[in-house]
């Protein structure tokens, strides 16, 4: 739209925009007399507006654009508009799948540093070039496109020359079919009067066999225009030009990537058409340079290497994946934001296969781009794909986040990483925080590290780095935490949490790991445990029992029953501490632990002491208000006298209906029951028991659980968690609210 509305202005046309959120091609734009505003409204047509050009981005349904039609003002999408700009100039308009950004701005820079007056129109920045868009001072001179397939406006281009770099199915959001796509690049090849293609690409020679008017280029023998020879390094390419048969000359290029020696004599074939000659041409091809995201080197430091790349279609990241392979790479590190629903969907299968060669591979949630949700177009469903392919050779974990895999991904890259940053959403910022940490930061292996050192903690307490968290749930998966601390006396606890609180640090208490699901990125702050005598303690305060927070709650059970106290059998078989139970409000068989509470003795977040006993319990459905963000000390139980034998009967009737969970790797039940039903009801008819991903899956005895084997990876439950709760929203509506809780970076 930037690169438009430039051409529009150098026309002579009156041009003012408007984006949802202004990105800094805004600053360009004012500086040649556009002025760019933020948010979309009616009142922008209200200064004597003649026409409306939108971008595919922009609904038809936005307030401004209805406000256009009613009025009459005609509304152009921007591919409408640009075709009709070729006219009167020397046109080349490029298009293909892949690469023609690339092309493009090849093009323009073989034709600038030629000396020709050159205008061109690019969806990408190029810093050769200078700008996105720029106006030769002749009128009539060459004028450079890219022309968009996306929304199927390529085909009303008619220029001189096309270039074509290569068709494979994309743009599933607005193409029905394959074929759909295929014939608007079909009518762009019948409207262009020379075509120039790509030999390499099945695709295009499939459409260009049999015309007249082409000129193929490529590697192989049969292309009218041939690189031979071709060597590529890590950082340059060289081959041999050849016209028809006829050798001209060898050329260097410098600029990574096979896939890039093949969009270099596109450009070159390009410029032949509009009358360089081979001198020329070589001369420009020896001082080209790629556009913005095209593996661009953007942070450097520690022995770690960052590369951003705009790929985000599985041609274009296995293009990427080749290339860095040439760097000499102790790891290579990817993040990838898989792009629309609708591609991930659509094209889910061939990720992995992209992806290999590379040995650690972070997954974050797919790019919107202005598409709602689809079931099986997540980046879970994704994860799930690549779980499939056994023997990939490469760690994949799933982020919750952008910020999540940053978190993770700093305390995990290390000297000899090659780590690139993939995908065409705002994927983008990453490059930033890197950039940032690279240079501020001498990594190291534990993110915690310096934190570690200053936890003010007796020597009666553990704190330890890089601990890994998963064996220390039932599920037994996830990552590790930052710092861990094994917390011996109230006064550490009181210390620990007034230092993080100081720090604006996390600090997260937990018992016994059995309604937790870690993530497998880790867990940043400090992660407790109350492990010291201090909060094991039972003692009895005239029709109360006082416990410790830290205490199993098997263990309570036993000593209650020792001392002939009646009341909380309903808990046993429930995995877990008093604390745990307590915040969870920890219930079955129709009572919760809640019931039972007098007061609870806890601490607050910065570490000062409260203790709250009534209706400020809070407590409620696997809920107590009171201890959301404050950690429980200790406890006043309400429990009678009772007879020893009842409670032993008791215990042992409930023992028996509880016999089928024994030594399942869960983590009790996963959602929580929506209102009048139950989750597990709801998952067994929609057919999902036994169903996998990984090795988790949901437990063939009840829906509503879902059990791990050796091998399993927190994103292995949290892909199957959102299987599961899609269909189930499918199929009857609901949407299934967690009962576990996940433990990440956040
Ligand atoms: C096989 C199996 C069966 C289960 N059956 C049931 C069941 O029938 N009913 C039921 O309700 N649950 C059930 N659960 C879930 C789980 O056992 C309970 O929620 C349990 O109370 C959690 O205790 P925990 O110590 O393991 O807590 P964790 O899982 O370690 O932590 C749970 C939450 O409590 C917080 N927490 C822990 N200690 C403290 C503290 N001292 N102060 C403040 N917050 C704290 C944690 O930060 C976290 O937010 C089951 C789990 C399993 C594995």
């Amino acid at each position: 739209m930037a690169g438009l509305a430039f051409l529009l202005k150098a026309r002579g046309f009156r041009v003012s925009g408007c984006d949802l959120s202004v990105n800094r091609l805004a600053d360009w734009l004012a500086g040649h007399g556009i002025g760019v505003t933020s948010g979309h409204s009616a009142e922008h047509l209200a200064h004597g507006v003649d026409w409306v050009v939108r971008s595919a981005a922009v609904p038809l349904e936005c307030e401004e654009l209805r406000a256009a039609s009613g009025s009459g003002i005609p509304v152009f999408a921007r591919g409408q508009v640009l075709p009709c700009l070729l006219a009167g100039h020397r046109s080349i308009a490029v298009s293909g799948t892949h690469g023609k950004t690339t092309t493009c701005t090849f093009i323009a820079q073989l034709l600038k540093a030629s000396g020709r007056d050159v205008s061109w129109c690019i969806g990408g920045e190029c810093p050769e070039l200078g700008a996105v868009a720029g106006a030769g001072r002749e009128p009539g001179s060459p004028l450079v496109v890219e022309a968009d397939e996306s929304d199927g406006t390529v085909a009303l281009y008619h220029p001189q020359v096309a270039v074509v770099t290569n068709v494979e199915f994309d743009h599933m959001e607005h193409f029905e079919s394959r074929e759909a796509f295929e014939s608007c690049f079909r009518r762009f090849i019948g409207n262009s009067e020379k075509v120039i293609f790509c030999g390499e690409d099945p695709g295009v020679s499939a459409m260009a066999r049999g015309l007249a008017n082409v000129v193929s280029y490529g590697l192989s023998e049969h292309c009218d225009l041939r690189g031979r020879e071709l060597r590529a390094t890590a950082s340059a390419l060289e081959l041999t030009l050849e016209q028809s048969g006829r050798a001209l000359g060898r050329v260097k290029i410098p600029v990574a990537g096979e896939h890039n020696a093949l969009n270099a004599l596109g450009a070159a074939a390009a410029a032949f058409e509009m009358g360089l000659d081979f001198a020329e041409i070589a001369g420009g091809l020896g001082r080209l340079s790629l556009p913005r995201r095209r593996f661009e080197r953007v942070a450097e430091g520690g022995g770690i290497l960052v590369i951003s790349d705009y790929a985000h279609h599985p041609s274009e990241i296995a293009a990427l994946v080749r290339t860095a392979a040439r760097l000499d790479a102790g790891r290579l590190v990817a993040l990838f934001q898989p792009h629309r629903f609708t591609r991930t969907r659509a094209l889910g299968p061939g990720f992995p296969a992209a992806f290999e060669g590379v040995q650690q591979l972070i997954l974050a949630p797919v790019y919107a781009a202005s598409e709602t949700q689809i079931n099986g177009g997540s980046s879970w469903d994704l994860y799930e794909q690549f779980r499939r392919r056994a023997g990939v050779g490469m760690e994949v974990l799933a982020a919750g986040s952008l910020a999540e895999a940053w978190g993770y991904l700093k305390g995990d890259l290390r000297a000899g990483d090659v780590f690139m940053i993939v995908g065409a959403g705002d994927v983008e910022q990453v490059a930033a925080w890197a950039n940032d940490f690279l240079v501020s930061t001498v990594p190291a292996r534990a993110g915690g590290t310096d934190l570690a050192a200053d936890v003010p903690l007796s020597p009666a307490s553990t704190v330890r780095v890089d601990e890994p968290l998963g064996e220390k749930t039932t599920l037994r998966a996830g990552g590790r935490a930052d710092v861990w601390a094994e917390i011996a006396t109230e006064q550490d606890l009181r210390a620990l949490l007034a230092w993080t609180h100081d720090r604006g640090e996390r600090c997260h208490i937990v018992g016994a790991g059995s309604n937790l699901l870690v993530s497998d990125l880790g867990v940043g702050g400090v992660v407790g445990r109350l492990a010291g005598r201090e909060f094991l303690g039972l003692r009895e305060e005239d029709d109360m029992v006082v416990a410790g927070a830290g205490v199993a709650v098997a263990g309570l059970l036993r000593r209650l029953h020792d001392r002939g106290r009646e009341g909380l059998e309903f808990l046993h078989g429930i995995p877990g501490t008093l604390g745990g139970a307590l915040r969870m409000n920890a219930g079955a068989w129709n009572d919760a632990v809640g019931n039972h509470v007098s007061w609870i003795r806890c601490l607050n977040p910065d570490g000062s002491e409260c203790i709250v006993d009534g209706p400020s319990l809070g407590f409620g459905y696997r809920a107590c208000r009171a201890l959301e963000t404050r950690v429980a000390v200790e406890a006043g139980l309400r429990v009678v006298a009772g007879d020893r034998e009842r409670i032993r009967e008791k215990l042992a009737a409930i023992e028996e209906r509880r016999r089928w969970m024994k030594g399942l790797r869960c983590a009790g039940s996963v959602f929580r029951n929506p209102q009048g039903d139950a989750a597990g009801r709801l998952i067994e008819r929609a057919g999902l028991k036994g169903l996998a991903v990984g090795d988790a899956s949901v437990s063939p005895q009840h829906g509503n659980v879902i059990v791990t084997r050796d091998g399993a990876r927190a994103s292995d439950v949290l892909a199957l968690i959102e299987k599961v709760r899609g269909e189930v929203a499918s199929q009857f509506g609901v949407e299934l609210e967690l009962e576990i809780e996940l433990l990440g970076r956040r």
